[in-house]
């Protein structure tokens, strides 16, 4: 086979030049297919990750992922919401705003993940609600959102089947740090699952992918900017990862969390501020007037119309009432102290993640741990600072997870900023199908 067209294609990425539309769509096509073998696609990766890539191929690139596979219509029913989150630490954001926001009428299609290092995955949450399915066939993934308006799902292997070549490829290349790569694997999903309107949430911080604020900004800007390319309308929230979102971090704790929520049982300040910075984005991007936002936000959680939209949800997956009214922490509880008096000075997301996921590993889904103290709070020695639920808790390892320092350290934002599409591209709402 003569490919010539390649050589002479990477060597022009390796130079910093652009590659155009059609050499991007023979490239994926060829890889998915098997023509073109990793050799070259990895050196065309870390030539991205090195050189950049234009706004241009990043578009040409998620075109040609798109293209690789199905696309999931919804018929009539607009516009369908989605969200995604760049993964997080006791991120339980989407089992609360998925129902919400549908209850408040914007039909949401959420396709999740599963857990990643030390991160926490959607479905393994939901999953651990007894009886609950997130293998949804594309049928009746769209069935769901047509009678209930809302659906979280898996991936299916037949959505965007270039991004998990890819993507695996890059994982073995240290090729994953692209914003140009991230981008076109995130959006190309997306789309592919039939979002007309998207929002996005960039987590920055130590427990994040992007580890500072202005890495994770570029990356959500990249995103916006993506999406509003296909007419999707779309919004991405910059979101500290310095420390875990919700109190529960575990997978059915956090099931258990996100009903509470709905309940109105008991309810995180950090995470209601997610939930509903989120959830506010989600509905702005399907068009609900501004002033009619924060009123049908909530109304429908205060009514309980929220929570029985979850319900709804479960049942429609395979799950019960009685079920999820059931699911409870393990009740063999230890709590992890502070060492002296002074303030919570800083709690590592990544150890608490990792701590939490290899507790639920042994003990069960509903093993994990409960933050009780956030950063910033004065403690006395002694203090409960977390709770381990499960009889293989490291509880030293939690509490050399907190620092307790003398002073109380800088205030940090939940919300670090909002990139909407008219910052990104000025003409991205003429462009949109909006
Ligand atoms: N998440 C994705 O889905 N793709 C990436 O490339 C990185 C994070
Ligand atoms: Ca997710």
């Amino acid at each position: 086979m003569d490919d010539g067209w390649l050589r002479r294609a990477l060597a022009a990425k390796r130079d910093g030049e652009r590659l155009d539309e059609a050499t991007w769509r023979r490239i994926v096509a060829g890889y998915v297919a098997g023509t073109i073998d990793d050799a070259p696609v990895a050196a065309l990766a870390m030539a991205c990750a090195i050189r950049g890539m234009g706004n241009g191929e990043i578009f040409a690139l998620t075109d040609a992922m798109i293209a690789s596979g199905d696309v999931i219509a919804f018929g009539d029913l607009h516009p369908i919401v989605d969200k995604h989150s760049s993964g997080g630490v006791g991120d339980t954001v989407s089992l609360i705003a998925v129902p919400l926001v549908a209850e408040c009428g914007v039909p949401v299609a959420k396709l999740s993940g599963r857990a990643l290092g030390h991160t926490g995955g959607t479905l393994d949450k939901l999953e651990a609600i007894p009886g609950v399915r997130t293998d949804l066939s594309n049928e009746a993934f769209v069935a769901q959102v047509r009678s209930i308006g809302c659906a979280i799902a898996a991936q299916s292997a037949r959505l965007v089947p270039a991004d998990k070549k890819l993507y695996a490829l890059r994982d073995r290349t240290g090729t994953v740090a692209s914003v140009g790569l991230i981008a076109a694997s995130i959006v190309s999903k997306k789309i592919a699952g039939g979002a007309d309107a998207i929002v996005f949430d960039v987590k920055a911080g130590r427990g994040a992918f992007m580890r500072t604020i202005d890495d994770a900004t570029g990356l959500a800007r990249e995103l916006v900017r993506l999406a509003a390319r296909f007419g999707r309308r779309a919004s991405a929230l910059v979101s500290d990862m310095e420390e875990p979102l919700g109190a529960a971090v575990g997978t059915g704790i956090e099931a258990v969390e996100a009903r509470d929520f709905l309940r109105g049982d008991d309810r995180d300040q950090r995470l209601s501020e997610a939930v509903f910075a989120v959830a506010r984005e989600m509905l702005g991007v399907a068009g609900v007037p501004h002033d009619a936002v924060e009123p049908r936000l909530l109304d429908a959680l205060q009514s309980g119309a929220a929570y029985e939209r979850f319900v709804s949800l479960v049942e429609a997956q395979g799950g019960t009432r009685a079920a999820l009214d059931a699911i409870a922490a393990h009740p063999q509880r230890a709590s992890a102290n502070a060492p002296r008096d002074g303030f919570v000075a800083a709690i590592d997301a990544v150890a608490i993640g990792e701590l939490a996921r290899d507790l639920t590993g042994v003990d069960g889904p509903f093993a994990g741990i409960r933050i009780v103290t956030r950063v910033g709070t004065p403690v006395r020695a002694g203090d409960v600072l977390a709770e381990c639920a499960g009889p293989s808790a490291d509880v030293a390892a939690v509490e050399r997870a907190f620092t307790v320092g003398s002073s109380p350290p800088p205030a940090r934002a939940l919300l670090a900023t909002i990139v909407r599409d008219a910052e990104a591209t000025p003409s991205a709402n003429a462009q949109g199908r909006w």
